[in-house]
């Protein structure tokens, strides 16, 4: 029988970093039925290559700002279902005894509805934070922390679908990433920290070598 010490545990239990949409909950599948429900436009999933909405759905100022706030409405958002094998690898990882922190970049006016939905879904958490990822007008600065508050928090894995804070949290934090591979994200990232993952069973994957200094 092998014994384990209290650093062994702390070297077993690991902090994760898990962004909500299009990580954990079903987000972007939405929006082509609004869009074409709304503005008459046909657009598949696999064709919307950029993260500004804007441009991947060539939508004027005022088209924007009216889906943005569609899209964000507290029973929109209710309905998402979760992403296949991510609850279950969450549930996984909490009797393991990790740490599950959900940091989103939602407007904090989502934090309500955004509780309410992994409570639904039975996703377990250690903490919720809400972040301001994007520089969005409008955020509550109360509620939302910034990107250098996050910095100063420590990550043995982070889950991700956006390019942007994937290298973020890959090279200013130092954070092994498992990005989830979508349509927007599609541009290499050359970094060694970055892996790009097809799927939850490839992000349970990752969590073994997380934490540890590439050699
Ligand atoms: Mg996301």
């Amino acid at each position: 029988m092998v014994l384990l010490t209290s650093v062994d545990y702390n070297i077993l239990k690991k902090q994760i970093y898990i962004d909500m949409d299009d990580v954990v909950s079903k987000t972007t599948d939405t929006y082509a039925d609004i869009v074409e429900r709304e503005f008459g436009k046909q657009v598949l999933f696999e064709q919307i290559l950029t993260f500004d909405l804007r441009a991947s759905f060539d939508l004027t100022e005022n088209e924007f700002h009216y889906f943005f706030d569609l899209i964000h409405q507290p029973d929109h958002l209710f309905g998402f279902e979760p992403v296949e094998g991510s609850v279950e690898t969450i549930v996984e990882w909490t009797h393991a005894g990790h740490c599950i922190e959900i940091v989103t970049g939602r407007p904090t006016s989502a934090l309500e509805v955004s509780l309410e939905w992994l409570e639904k879904h039975g996703v377990p958490f250690d903490s919720f934070t809400m972040v301001d990822k994007y520089n969005r007008p409008g955020n509550d600065p109360a509620i939302a922390i910034s990107k250098e508050e996050l910095r100063r928090r420590t990550y043995d894995l982070a889950v991700e679908d956006s390019r942007e804070m994937a290298l973020f949290l890959a090279h200013t934090m130092g954070v092994s990433v498992a990005l989830y591979d979508r349509p927007w994200n599609g541009q290499p990232i050359n970094h060694e920290q970055v892996v790009r993952c097809a799927s939850w069973q490839d992000i349970g994957e990752q969590l073994a070598w997380a934490g540890q200094t590439p050699v």
